[in-house]
């Protein structure tokens, strides 16, 4: 799922978002749809993984995670570190 950086015309908020193709993401802060879609920025390196959880427990809040086990989302929310 490609995530984008997306600029808001109408509050000017910039965010982030994980957009699935048909999906049009809204501003979180005043959803609207007015939005620019920018160049996604590259991650620093080490944040990665940070980045990379943290959309995780997004996707998984959302229930993109819910064709796994209970066990299978517990290591998959953990990271590296508990496996
Ligand atoms: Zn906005």
């Amino acid at each position: 799922m490609p995530m984008f950086d997306y600029h808001c015309t109408a509050c000017g908020k910039a965010f982030e978002a994980l957009v699935r193709s048909g999906d049009t993401p809204v501003c979180p802060a005043c959803q609207s749809t007015a939005l620019e879609k920018c160049p996604s920025r590259i991650a620093p390196a080490g944040k990665i993984e940070a980045i990379r959880m943290a959309h995780r427990r997004v996707a998984a809040a959302q229930g993109h995670f819910d064709h796994y086990s209970p066990s299978d989302k517990a290591k998959l929310l953990k990271g590296k570190k508990g496996i």
